[in-house]
């Protein structure tokens, strides 16, 4: 497939800024339109589905925001062994799953050896499966590990780009160029890197967002996950109002037009906040949904925020769920990996300054 550069949009502050404060519901609605139009052209009506296997909720960091936070003392605590992992495949396999994300806290039980004795082992078993790893800030060296395990893709989300709007999410030590960092040396050795921020996050201004906008712009991620920040009563954050679904869709819609190759998931956390919230994400462009693959004992461990959906599901039942959806949606879920689209060139399709 041929893509041209042509089909991004550019958006100034301006722009962005009109969109996120004073966008009429009939201007959103042409805004989610374009962004479709722009989906399909790339990736026509294919949703790709990811399994996601959240496999310890330890976590050594303190972020303000966070449920599983390492000050949270409510919570129980869990880790899933290796061949409860590659249980979770199996299932997921047989489900028509040909990715797997493996996502957890910054559990020091897993070491580098124990995360590429995963990694490697789900390659061995599942050779035609991406792995895709969540787990964090590490050290150059330990990516270069996974990396050479055979882990191609990693999700880290940068949050915020603002200094400091990042020091009000989080504890002092922990430090946005170190998270800007660990992106630029995923990419650098070959990752499929995914990124990506809160939406309604507690003290986020509009300034904020088109700062994560422009941050991404910078990185050209190959994967941008957003969803709204909501809120749960174990964290300093109690009480802080969720992020909303409006303001989240414009993102997505925004992200895919300056970002048409993108893989953008519509995600839990916006299916949360609505009965409807993924189903909308991918009408305002988003392309991936990714259905909790973790055993069903464990669901409602990993807890990030409040009354997060699908906890009490059975992974069949969640992928079945979620296929409905995406058909009712007007889209089609495809089991194929899914790696992200290049132009003809070789070259990511970007927003070009003319
Ligand atoms: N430890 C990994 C995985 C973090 S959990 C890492 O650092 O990347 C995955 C994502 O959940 C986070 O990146 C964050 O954006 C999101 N998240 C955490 N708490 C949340 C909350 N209260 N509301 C919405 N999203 C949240």
């Amino acid at each position: 497939m041929y893509i041209a550069f042509d089909r991004a949009e550019c958006f100034s502050d301006e722009e962005l800024a009109e969109i996120l404060e004073r966008h009429s519901e009939e201007e959103d609605m042409r805004l989610f339109h374009r962004a479709d139009e722009a989906r399909r052209h790339y990736y026509g009506d294919d949703v790709y589905i990811r399994g996601l296997i959240e496999f310890t909720n330890v976590c050594r960091n303190n972020c303000f925001y966070c449920g599983i936070r390492s000050g949270n003392a409510k919570i129980k605590r869990y880790r899933l062994e290796r061949e409860e992992i590659l249980a979770c495949c199996q299932e997921g396999y047989g489900l028509g799953f040909r990715t797997f994300v493996l996502q957890g806290g910054e559990d020091p039980y897993f070491s580098d050896k124990r995360i590429c004795n995963i990694v490697s082992a789900i390659r061995e078993c599942f050779p035609d499966c991406a792995v895709t790893l969540s787990v964090g800030e590490k050290e150059r060296e330990s990516y270069e590990a996974y990396f050479e395990a055979g882990a191609r893709r990693y999700l880290l989300r940068h949050e915020t780009a603002s200094e400091a709007h990042y020091k009000k999410l989080h504890p002092a030590g922990m430090r946005l160029d170190n998270r800007k960092r660990c992106l630029y040396d995923l990419k650098e050795i070959g990752y499929q890197v995914g990124s990506g921020f809160m939406v309604g996050s507690p003290f986020q201004t509009t300034q904020n967002l088109i700062a994560d906008v422009r941050f991404l712009q910078e990185l050209m991620p190959d994967m941008i996950g957003i969803g709204p920040y909501i809120s749960h009563a174990d964290t300093p954050f109690r009480g802080y109002k969720n992020g909303t679904l409006s303001q989240t869709l414009r993102l997505i819609a925004i992200l895919r037009l300056l970002f048409p190759y993108a893989l953008i998931p519509a995600t839990t956390a916006l299916g949360t906040i609505h009965p409807q919230g993924r189903e909308l994400g991918l009408k305002a462009g988003a392309n991936v949904v990714m259905p909790n693959l973790s055993p069903a004992g464990v669901r409602k461990l990993y807890n990030l925020y409040e009354n997060k959906i699908c906890t009490g599901e059975e992974a069949a039942q969640c992928r079945a769920g979620l296929e409905r959806r995406v058909e009712e949606a007007g889209y089609r879920v495809v089991t194929a990996r899914g790696d992200v689209k290049y132009d003809a060139q070789g070259g990511k399709v970007i927003a070009q300054k003319v």
